[in-house]
């Protein structure tokens, strides 16, 4: 209960909103939200807890919700190796530690409403009744509707969620898409936010970027760009 009342009392009032439409609220990196619980921030740091620091490295564990045979999963897995290569190249001292997959519990339309509510630059519900995510953790839920893919970070070494769409329909089931997108919410949560150059991961909004942009016959990840490399050295816990 601790824990749960923690999350909800520091993170969600803190919360960086990242989906792939529109800009942030409060401008990028959603620093109008901070801002405005700054001084609570400072108060309640030192009372979370962080990821795990193994050998002076940051490990994150993940958990995906979902049906562990759903095709996203490998897609998030993936998308793990993928950043884990990423920070060690760019010396980060971090890295996505192991995943575990477990069910759903979030009801459709509630993952429906925090999707909405984030492309409208409005803050999400609390999703802490269903999730209940520990601040060392990163979460991601799979959901089974056709909603808008998001990323909601908390700040300071507070974990977050990434929520995906349906990966049975458009864009995410294109060939290429699903392990893209992974990756490209999870970077949020890693600290990195939209750029404009095309044909790169990190790619979003307000520039004209779209999830099928990452459409492929041939497997592979986008790259980042040298200042997503800076920024993800720069944000690293
Ligand atoms: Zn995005």
């Amino acid at each position: 209960m601790w824990e749960r009342l923690l999350f909800q009392f520091f993170c969600f009032p803190t919360f960086q909103l990242f989906q792939h439409g529109l800009p942030p609220p409060g401008g990028a990196g959603g620093r109008g939200l901070a801002n405005r619980s700054g001084r609570r921030l400072l108060v309640l740091l030192p009372l979370v807890p962080g990821p795990s620091v193994l050998s002076g490295e940051t490990v994150w564990k993940l958990r995906v919700l979902g049906n562990p045979t759903d095709l996203r999963v490998a897609a998030v897995r993936e998308a793990i190796a993928f950043w884990n290569s990423e920070l060690e190249q760019v010396g980060a001292g971090a890295r996505i530690g192991p995943m575990s997959v477990t069910g759903n519990p979030v009801p459709e339309d509630v993952l429906g409403e925090a999707s909405r509510a984030v492309e409208q630059g409005r803050r999400p519900r609390d999703l802490s009744p269903w999730i209940e995510p520990r601040s060392d953790e990163l979460v991601v839920v799979l959901a089974n509707t056709d909603l808008m893919s998001f990323a909601v970070r908390g700040r300071h070494g507070a974990g977050g969620v990434v929520v995906l769409r349906s990966g049975d329909d458009a864009p995410l089931s294109l060939p290429n898409v699903a392990r893209n997108v992974a990756a490209h919410e999870l970077g949020h949560l890693l600290g990195l936010e939209h750029n404009d150059a095309t044909g790169t991961l990190m790619c979003g909004r307000p520039a004209r970027c779209r999830p099928d942009f990452f459409a492929s016959e041939t497997p592979r990840f986008f790259p980042l760009t040298a200042a997503d490399e800076r920024a993800l050295r720069e944000s690293s816990p």
